[in-house]
């Protein structure tokens, strides 16, 4: 096994036209290595590409171009060792309304090849909440039990990597708190784990490394320590008792007038202290009526980063 869980490269995909569509490239040469042992994060707003990655890796969707490789194993020369490797939750809740979560669970072990010793239907339906409703049929299941189901399924062949495409849409607190019990537990046993979302504080929560993908392309991809460092950038803003004559000047800090007549002092707080901003203001003889501070959060670096360009 090499260092990452995941290599992708050159990744495209291009969904043929059909019924009026045009032809969509949804994935235009994605290049994304997935450590092993991490929670990795995959964001962008709707339409991104991010399901479509996630169903190239699962084998669902058949990619236009491009090599991907799952714990060392390339999905091209080794299909069935890279499809064992992962288990994957989709993002629909695609069920088979006749069958009980157990008959579920034992049919997908079966697809898996998984021996009839080796299965863990119980143990897997224990961890998802579900063993109340072991031989209750699908369509007898609310919303959030099929989640559980699905996320079960996931984990019949006990897979290296989970995958989990926006596993909280929609779903209650309870649910989703149950997810990331789960999420952090298998992650501590070993498990890699890759999530989509375009929860940011999901993703600042849950993730150690994030992605960002828009319009099929990754736009950024760091720690999220660093993705937040980034953000170090911070506003103050100033009411001034009377309309400013002269603006302050320093240094490491930008300013704006706002049209309400406030001035925004934009900063690095790391290399510039609050007290060097205020000085600035003392100095350009502004006596400070009101003051308080805006600070970036991972939604305005999502926003900076796919902002429509
Ligand atoms: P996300 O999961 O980030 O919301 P998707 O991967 O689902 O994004 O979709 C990416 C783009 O590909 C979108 O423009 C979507 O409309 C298009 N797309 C997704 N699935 C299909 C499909 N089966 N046929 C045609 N276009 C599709
Ligand atoms: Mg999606």
């Amino acid at each position: 096994m090499s260092q990452n869980a995941i290599e992708i490269r050159g990744l495209q995909k291009t969904y043929a036209a059909g019924r009026g569509a045009p032809a969509k490239q949804a994935l235009k040469g994605v290049d994304l290595e997935i450590p092993a042992g991490s929670v990795f994060g995959l964001l962008g707003p709707n339409g991104a590409g991010k399901s479509t990655l996630i169903n190239i890796l699962a084998g669902l969707v058949v990619k236009t171009a491009g090599q991907v490789t799952i714990w060392g194993f390339d999905q091209d020369v080794n299909p069935r060792q890279s499809r064992a490797s992962i288990g994957v939750m989709p993002q629909e809740l695609n069920l088979d309304p006749f069958f009980t979560p157990r008959a579920a669970l034992e049919v997908q072990a079966g697809l898996y090849g998984v021996p009839k010793s080796q299965r863990r239907s119980d143990e897997i339906l224990r961890l998802v909440g579900l063993e109340d409703k072991a031989e209750a049929y699908a369509r007898t299941l609310s919303g959030g039990m099929r989640r559980r189901l699905l996320l079960a399924k996931a984990l019949v062949h006990q897979p290296h990597v989970l995958v989990l495409d926006e596993p909280t849409a929609g779903v209650d607190i309870e649910l989703r708190q149950m997810l990331w019990e789960n999420v952090r537990r298998l992650n501590q046993q070993g498990m890699t784990v890759i999530l989509t979302t375009h929860y940011l504080e999901e993703a600042e929560e849950m993730c150690d490394e994030i992605a960002i993908i828009n319009f099929g392309e990754v736009v950024a991809r760091d720690s999220t320590a660093n993705l937040l460092g980034r953000l170090d950038s911070k506003t103050m803003i100033i009411h001034p008792e009377d309309e400013a004559a002269t603006l302050p000047e320093a240094p490491g800090i930008e300013v704006e007038t706002r049209p309400d007549g406030s001035l925004a002092l934009s900063y690095q707080s790391r290399e510039t202290p609050a007290e060097a901003v205020l000085e600035a203001v003392r100095g350009a003889g502004i006596r400070i009526r009101d003051v308080k501070t805006e600070q970036a959060d991972l939604q305005d670096v999502f926003l900076e980063l796919t902002r429509s360009r």
